[in-house]
């Protein structure tokens, strides 16, 4: 049952969702290939637009992306191209795939095509926020990313890994801005700092463990110690699969604390902004 109902999606895959959806390294049969006027007649390469996430400071969210050049396409051997595509709304931001492409035997549009790869790489955004976050590691965390849209659990697992050790202070200092924001004391400011001078994760962690702002707290519990229960627990081994599932809890943590921090810090300095228009008009 299982396997007609996977025959039937591979039979219907178009090629615009092949394009934004299939990670490099599959090959799958797509329906509509191949354009021309009679499925007999001259064929080029399909190039219908395609829906990507744009970047660019415009857009910032899914906008159409257009072929910029057709393709010729030969009826007969295998042929390996680049396919380049434009965002249609800001015009400034670009993606390219490389892709091996057959026309299937016989009279229709149909053929396989693999991508050997595109760039900007496969997969959803990462947001700017977490990026921020983890700072000086922005090249790790992508290819963690990277590996874990591809289904490599022991990589994704590494390089996250990497990521959390290398900025733990920077998570605890950014934490203790949050603190410090909420009015936090002095002695809870010098175990902040402690803390994050702290080589071992876990001691810095029990240090400020009653001190985490509640706004920070995910599910009521606290983020760092979800991160290092990850770590740890991907230390012991366990499958690609435990792995890529253990990576994918570190991504969301560490992307749902960028989030905290942020609104945090927003709501407070809306809130100052607040208090002082108001002391303002109250001396007028
Ligand atoms: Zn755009």
């Amino acid at each position: 049952m299982a396997t007609t109902e996977n025959q039937r999606a591979a039979e219907s895959m178009q090629f615009s969702d092949f394009l934004e959806q299939i990670p490099p390294g599959v090959t799958l049969e797509i329906e509509d290939l191949f354009k021309g006027a009679t499925a007999t007649s001259t064929h080029t390469l399909s190039n219908t637009d395609i829906q990507l996430y744009c970047e660019s400071e415009t857009c910032n969210g899914i906008r159409f992306f257009g072929q910029s050049q057709g393709q010729a396409a030969d009826h007969t051997s295998t042929q390996e191209i680049f396919l380049k595509y434009f965002c249609r709304n800001c015009r400034s931001r670009f993606k390219t795939f490389a892709l091996r492409i057959k026309k299937t035997g016989g009279v229709t549009f149909n053929g396989t095509a693999m991508k050997f790869g595109e760039s900007p790489s496969f997969g959803p955004p990462v947001p700017a926020r977490v990026i921020g976050l983890i700072g000086p590691d922005r090249d790790l965390f992508l290819r963690g990313r990277r590996c874990e849209n591809q289904g490599l659990g022991i990589g994704a697992f590494s390089y996250y890994r990497r990521v959390v050790e290398n900025q733990k202070s920077r998570l605890i200092n950014e934490v203790a801005t949050v603190a410090r924001r909420l009015g936090a004391t002095t002695e809870v400011l010098e175990l902040f700092e402690k803390a994050a001078r702290e080589t071992q994760f876990s001691r810095a962690i029990d240090e400020i463990k009653t001190s985490i702002p509640q706004v920070l707290l995910i599910d009521g519990h606290n983020p760092l110690t979800l991160l290092h229960a990850a770590l740890s627990e991907g230390l012991h081994g366990g499958t690609d699969d435990e792995c890529l599932e253990t990576a994918t809890s570190i991504r969301v943590v560490l992307t749902e604390l960028a989030e905290r921090i942020s609104i945090a810090l927003k709501d407070e300095n809306e809130l100052k902004l607040a208090v002082g228009n108001l002391m303002r008009r109250k001396t007028k």
